[in-house]
Parts: structure tokens; C-alpha cells; sequence
């Protein structure tokens, strides 16, 4: 960033009247407000993670039970073939317990969507249901050859029945008591009708999204909730690839529709088929939201509480350093002392502050006051000086104060300088300062004006009065005696204010006017001025 830049930013930080508090609130709250969400963010990960996990878990138990239940059936089934194949093999030539062992087949265990009982060259003896009209026909079909072929107990591969239903044939071989080969005993699944295989699994369909699948050795589906999809062959589907290889397990795969699937599976044992569970993601997914939105309700509240906390904190904190600052505005005012007693300041660094601060304000204030006095003082003499002069002189106008005014001369200093030296007349300078603080009232104002030129101002003092307190002035100033010089002699020019048309300017001319007329006259004299004589005497009369 060039410095232009930062400077420019600065400035909008600064427009944006940024304080203490402002960066404390902003401060407390983003990082209140990251933990939230990180914490908020974790906690759905985790929660996330784990629901994966167990949905995993879950559906890899569950097919578990499934084949474990699918195993038991068709083992049941091939006992049940097992037991009619023994009880028949003494009575094969007898029709009707042909036909009767059939019929209590399919109904009495409902095992079967049909049963068959065929003779060693393939002919149909006995059937159910009857209606299939079979009986006494050679069967062609796949599981009726397999059967005759290999004699023993079977379960087929599905096909399509001469009836034209997609089947599984399950078969055991009749044997009589001399070992002889008799024929064989069979049972159907339907594989796209409603039947065992169906209530088996069928059962279990979720409904939030988690269905089952079958599939043989062929990868041809022998069971699907989407019936129309039954005797379909999929590939390239490395959940069906790993079950066929005999594994059980879990995995997330996407299925035909190209939606993520979170699956178990696990092989059968008594044929070469694999049963597949599964439930989308997303429906796995789906209670999270709802979680997550409880989440945030329960910490809402004390999220706003903790809000609330550091707002007045945040508050607190900075209220005494805002007083502190408020009065650094104006600490060159005499009130800033009281202002800063009055602020709080209850903690460290701001009690540390005021502390400096008071510190300051009072030297600094002492400093003023003594540069302010300097700046009206006469140096040598402790007098007021000329600017000092001038103020008192507003001052009585504005209350329109009537005074009158002494213009004060040393008659031959320069002879004083000549013979004694500029010290000497200096402290001569000092001592006539004393006398004439000596005589006039403390209510009277003494400056000195020039080198050796006092101005005398009596407030409330008429002009006869003024001139006896100058004639009492100059007469004590010529008897003391100041050592080494002797003694001094002064010449005073007297004129007074208010004086009709007059300002205050042309009154101090009129005060100046008679000094020099008293040093041209002789010195060593007070003359008052003609016209405030004049304006006096009116008055007397
Ligand atoms: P006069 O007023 O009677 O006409 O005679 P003067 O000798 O007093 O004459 P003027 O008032 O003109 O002279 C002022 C002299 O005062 C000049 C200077 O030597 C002396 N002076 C002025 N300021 C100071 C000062 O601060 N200290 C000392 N020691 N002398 C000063
Ligand atoms: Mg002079
Ligand atoms: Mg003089």
C-alpha cells in the first residue's frame, strides 16, 4: 500500500468519527462473532461426519440382516424340498400324492410362487397352481434343464418361465431307496410379483429415501423397490463389483440416477447373490438443517446477552477516557481543573491519566498566570506597565467609572544617570515606585509608561481632591532622601475623566499637556488641567 493510499483510508476511518468505544464494540463483536461461527461451522462438520457414520454403520447392519434373513429362507425353502423329495421317493408313482405334495407345498408354506414335480425325462406330474396347465408337458426352461443335468439341490439364475414371469427356480433331486434318480422337486420365485422375496425385504423400505437392491452373480437385479427395473443388469457400480467379490462393507458411491448414495452391503451365503442398502446423502443430510437451526435458537439468546455485556462494557471502558478527552479540548480554560475531579476514572490507565492530566493542567495554569502577570508588570519597578495601563483604562470606561489621572515626570534624571550611573538611577526609579504606592490607595492604579514616566489613575477622585493628593505626592517625593542621589524633585500633570466630548485618549493628552506645561513653568510643580478646572468649578456652583 502506497502511503497516499493509507493516508486516504485513514482519512474515512477518521470521517467515520472512529472512537474508543466504536473499536472496542467492533472489536468484541468480530470476534464474538468468529468463535460463533466457528464453533457453529465445527459442530455441523462434526455433526456431519458422524451422521455419515452411522448412517454407514447402520446400513451396513442392516445388510447384514438381510442376507442373514434371505439365508435362512432359502435354506428353509431347500429343507422344504428336501423333506417333500424323501417323503416321495417311496410313492412316486403315485398321481395324486404327486399333485396333493405339490399343492401343500405352495399353500401350506407359502414359500413359493409356484412348485413343480418332474420326472426323470423332464415331464411335469404334478404342479401348483393347476392353472398353469402344465401338467403332463416337458419343461424347457433353463431351471428345469440345470435340474435334470446336475441332480442335485439348485438354485437357478432368474430367467422367464414358459408362463412368461421372470423366475427363480429352486429344485431338489427325488432319489428312491436304491439311489436311483427319480426326477426332481422344485419351487418358483417370482421375481417381478409380489412374493416371499418381496415380504422379505420389501418391509424394511424406509421412507426417508433408503431403499434395497439384490443382485446375482450376473450383476442382473433379482430385487428393486422400481419393479420395472428387476432383471436389469448394472455395471460399472463398485458397490455390486465388492459384493460379488464376497465383501461386506460400506462405502459412498453414486448410483444409476448420479445421486450420492451412502451404501452397505454384504454377500449371501447360500447363492451367489449380494444385498445392497443404501440412502442418499443429501436425505442423510437433511435433520442437520433442522439441527443446526435448533443450534442457533438456543444460542441466540446468549449471543444477544453477550452483545448487550460488551456494548455497556465497551461503554464503561470508554466513558471516562471520552471525558478525559473532552477535556484535553479545552485544557487551557480554568473549569478543565474541576472537569477532570468530575470525571470516573475506575481503572488503571484512565485513573493514570486524570492524574497526569490535573498534573499538567495545574502547572500549566500557574504558568499562565504568572506569564500573565509578567505580561502587565513592570520589571524594575513591579508597577503596572503600559498594555496593563491600557486594560484598567477599558475597564473604567466600561463601567463608567469617573477618575482622574496623574502624568508623572522625574525632573533632570538624565543628571542623576550622568552622575551616579545607570544602576543608581534605576533604584532611584524603585523608590519613587515605593512612595507613590506609599500614598495612593490600594484602589488607585500606579504604572509606569516611559523611562522615567509614571502614570497615576484614582478612581472616584475629583479634581481638587486629585490635585492635593499630587501636591501631597510631590511634596513627600522631594523630602526623602535617596541615598547616594539626595533627593529628587517631580513635575505632575493632572486632568481627569469624564470630560464633556472628551475620550479617554484626549484626556490622557490633556494629563500630558500639563505636565509639560509644569516643567516648562519651573518643574518641581503639579498643574491641573484648565479645562477639567473649569468643568469643576461648574460643578461646584
Ligand atoms: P526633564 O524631564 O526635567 O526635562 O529632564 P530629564 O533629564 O529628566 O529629561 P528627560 O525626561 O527627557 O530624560 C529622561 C532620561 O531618563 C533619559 C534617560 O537617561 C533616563 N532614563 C530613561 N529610562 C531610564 C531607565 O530605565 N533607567 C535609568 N537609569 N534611566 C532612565
Ligand atoms: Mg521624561
Ligand atoms: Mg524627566
Amino acid at each position: 500500500m502506497r502511503p497516499a493510499q493509507r493516508v486516504t483510508i485513514l482519512r474515512s476511518l477518521i470521517n467515520i468519527n472512529l472512537d474508543l468505544k466504536k473499536l472496542i464494540l467492533f472489536l468484541a463483536i468480530s470476534v464474538t462473532v468468529i468463535t460463533f461461527l466457528n464453533g457453529f461451522y465445527s459442530s455441523y462438520q462434526v455433526q456431519k461426519q458422524q451422521l455419515q457414520q452411522q448412517t454407514l454403520k447402520n446400513h451396513s447392519a442392516y445388510a447384514a440382516k438381510l442376507v442373514s434373513a434371505t439365508d435362512r429362507f432359502l435354506f428353509a425353502a431347500q429343507q422344504q424340498l428336501a423333506y417333500s423329495a424323501k417323503i416321495l421317493a417311496s410313492q412316486f408313482d403315485n398321481e395324486d400324492t404327486l399333485v396333493q405334495e405339490a399343492q401343500r407345498l405352495r399353500l401350506q408354506t407359502d414359500s413359493f410362487n409356484s412348485t413343480v414335480i418332474v420326472d426323470k425325462n423332464g415331464v411335469v406330474l404334478g404342479l401348483s397352481p393347476l392353472s398353469l396347465q402344465l401338467k403332463g408337458q416337458v419343461l424347457e426352461s433353463d431351471g428345469a434343464k440345470q435340474a435334470l443335468t446336475y441332480k442335485k439341490p439348485m438354485i437357478s439364475e432368474p430367467y422367464i418361465s414358459v408362463t412368461g414371469n421372470l423366475i427363480i427356480f429352486i429344485s431338489h433331486p427325488i432319489f428312491n431307496l436304491q439311489n436311483e434318480y427319480l426326477g426332481y422337486i422344485g419351487g418358483t420365485l417370482y421375481l417381478k410379483k409380489k412374493g416371499i422375496l418381496h415380504d422379505l425385504l420389501q418391509v424394511h423400505f424406509h421412507k426417508d429415501g433408503s431403499y434395497i437392491y439384490v443382485v446375482d452373480k450376473n450383476r442382473r437385479l433379482l430385487y428393486h423397490p422400481d419393479v420395472s427395473r428387476v432383471g436389469e443388469q448394472v455395471f460399472n457400480n463398485p458397490v455390486i463389483e465388492a459384493v460379488l467379490k464376497g465383501e461386506s462393507g460400506t462405502s459412498e458411491v453414486k448410483n444409476s440416477q448420479n445421486i450420492v448414495m451412502l451404501a452397505g452391503y454384504a454377500p449371501l451365503k447360500s447363492a451367489p447373490w449380494g444385498i445392497v442398502t443404501q440412502r442418499p446423502l443429501d436425505a442423510t443430510f437433511a435433520p442437520l438443517d433442522d439441527l443446526m437451526m435448533n443450534v442457533l435458537y438456543r444460542t441466540l439468546p446468549v449471543g444477544l446477552a453477550t452483545f448487550v455485556f460488551i456494548w455497556v462494557l465497551a461503554r464503561l471502558i470508554s466513558k471516562p477516557l471520552r471525558q478525559l478527552a473532552e477535556a484535553a479540548k479545552t485544557i487551557d480554560k480554568p473549569s478543565t481543573s474541576q472537569q477532570l475531579k468530575q470525571v470516573q476514572s475506575w481503572y488503571f490507565e484512565s485513573a493514570e491519566l486524570r492524574k497526569a492530566m490535573l498534573k499538567g493542567v495545574s502547572i500549566m495554569q500557574n504558568q499562565i498566570g504568572l506569564l500573565r502577570q509578567e505580561a502587565q508588570t513592570d520589571p524594575l519597578t513591579g508597577l503596572h506597565n503600559r498594555r496593563s495601563l491600557d486594560a484598567i483604562l477599558a475597564q473604567l470606561t466600561d463601567s463608567q467609572t469617573p477618575f482622574s489621572v496623574l502624568a508623572l515626570d522625574i525632573d533632570f534624571f538624565k543628571r542623576v544617570n550622568d552622575e551616579f550611573g545607570h544602576d543608581i538611577g534605576d533604584m532611584v526609579l524603585q523608590s519613587l515606585a515605593s512612595i507613590i504606592m506609599d500614598v495612593t490607595r490600594t484602589t488607585d492604579f500606579v504604572a509606569r509608561t516611559g523611562g522615567e514616566e509614571f502614570i497615576v489613575i484614582l478612581p472616584n477622585l475629583n479634581a481638587s481632591t486629585a490635585f492635593v493628593l499630587a501636591e501631597r505626592l510631590r511634596m513627600r517625593i522631594s523630602e526623602t532622601l535617596i541615598t547616594p542621589v539626595g533627593t529628587i524633585n517631580v513635575s505632575i500633570g493632572i486632568a481627569g475623566w469624564p470630560l464633556a466630548q472628551l475620550s479617554i485618549e484626549d484626556v490622557m493628552k490633556l494629563a500630558d499637556q500639563s505636565l509639560y506645561k509644569a516643567k516648562r513653568t519651573g518643574r518641581n510643580r503639579c498643574i491641573l488641567d484648565s479645562q477639567y478646572q473649569y468643568v469643576e468649578l461648574s460643578a461646584a456652583e
